[in-house]
């Protein structure tokens, strides 16, 4: 990687931990971790407006963290990259032995 390549890609880096760290990001990634949503159920289901579930949902697929798919007049989303999958799940399971006062060796 030259110079430029090299700031592109700790540039991405960087962005995609941003998109992981904010609130309403997390939680739509964490309900699309198992199953596919339209737009609506996400919406019913976290209780935030339409407009910025659908921005949050447009960044997310900006940076490949979700991908959609048209069904009939719907949209659907689903987290189907298996390295953001990984990212989550890691850091889920990170979280619970730390929560549970003990360290990674001690799980
Ligand atoms: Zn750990």
């Amino acid at each position: 990687m030259n110079t430029n390549e090299e700031q592109n890609f700790k540039n991405e880096m960087e962005a995609v931990f941003k998109l992981l760290s904010n609130h309403i990001r997390l939680n739509i990634l964490i309900m699309l971790e198992n199953k596919q949503f339209s737009v609506n159920e996400i919406v019913e289901a976290l209780g935030i407006p339409q407009s910025q579930i659908s921005h949050q949902l447009a960044i997310l697929k900006k940076h490949q963290l979700v991908s959609s798919q048209k069904i009939g007049k719907k949209n659907f989303y689903k987290l189907d990259d298996p390295h953001i999958l990984n990212v989550i799940e890691s850091t889920a399971n990170h979280v619970k032995h730390v929560l549970q006062g003990k360290s990674h060796s001690e799980v």
